[in-house]
């Protein structure tokens, strides 16, 4: 089987030729600007070119919430489509090839799941990047919900106090814990300001460097074990650019630790890296 994968995100579309689940071409273009869907599928397939006459299906991972209706943005900072979107529906009419969509978080949940030992039924995937989101797996199924919420894990509130979310909340993971927020710390710490990757450089050194990323941690842990207390996971998979940075992982599993041991859950790290999203936008298709 051959698959056209694409991954939309906020910055950059890649695409990817997927066959027998491996990755053999890949290509990527900035994300233009969204605004008519037919104009939007003729840039995709025009990119895709010459792939699309050998290709069985099209697996799409996107930003955003996506339904049946089509895509629409739960934080519309990221990539503001006009909803609904109905973009599987314009490339299917316009490919004649069969086409699946999922949320980008969701999709790379789902290939992280076929890269774990089988004996796994339920998991949880975990992104600390610009956001934070997931992906969840239950008895063995990517786990949508009825409206294809399910996963954006980000937005759980554990704090009833501060600091607010853009979704409109108080107290999200995601304010707590995204790249964006340790930017937003780090910036009230700093001065001049120092980039995220630099902070992580110091944190060895500077105390208030590591109390940011610690914050940072403590809350992903808490969401681990919320997640731990609420589905019974066997695992969860960390990733994205916080999540794989030298020593999170450690922070996130020392403070799991200090917690009871009934909601105590293993987090390992994803294996999938930078193209997880688009792998997951062609492992849809597979059972
Ligand atoms: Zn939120």
């Amino acid at each position: 089987m051959r698959t056209l994968a694409i991954d939309i995100g906020g910055t950059k579309i890649a695409l990817g030729l997927v066959e027998q689940g491996t990755l053999v071409d890949r290509r990527q273009i900035a994300t233009p600007t969204v605004n008519d869907v037919n104009l939007f599928a003729d840039t995709l397939l025009e990119c895709a070119g010459e792939w699309l006459s050998r290709c069985d299906n099209i697996g799409v991972s996107t930003t955003g919430l996506v339904t049946e209706q089509g895509i629409s943005a739960i934080n519309p900072d990221t990539l503001a489509f006009p909803a609904p979107f109905p973009l599987a529906q314009a490339l299917e009419k316009k490919s004649l090839l069969p086409v699946s969509m999922l949320n980008d978080a969701q999709a790379a949940a789902w290939f992280e799941y076929t890269q774990l030992d089988s004996q796994v039924e339920n998991m949880a995937f975990i992104t600390v990047s610009t956001g934070v989101g997931g992906g969840i797996i239950i008895n063995g199924r990517l786990h949508q919900g009825q409206s294809g919420l399910a996963g954006h894990i980000g937005h759980m509130s554990v704090s009833l106090s501060e600091p607010k979310c853009g979704c409109g909340q108080i107290g999200c993971v995601e304010a707590i814990a995204s790249g964006t927020a340790i930017q937003k710390a780090s910036n009230q710490c700093f001065s001049p300001p120092i980039s995220n990757i630099e902070l992580f450089e110091k944190a060895d050194s500077d105390t208030d460097a590591e109390a940011i990323i610690c914050q940072s941690a403590q809350a992903i842990a808490i969401l681990c074990c919320n997640l731990k207390a609420c589905l019974d996971l066997d695992v969860i998979v960390l990733g994205g650019g916080i999540g794989l940075a030298t020593g999170y992982l450690t922070r996130v599993n020392q403070a799991i630790k200090t917690r009871p041991a009934a909601f105590q859950v293993p987090v390992v790290a994803a294996k999938g890296d930078y193209d997880a999203c688009l792998l997951g936008a062609a492992f849809q298709f597979r059972e």
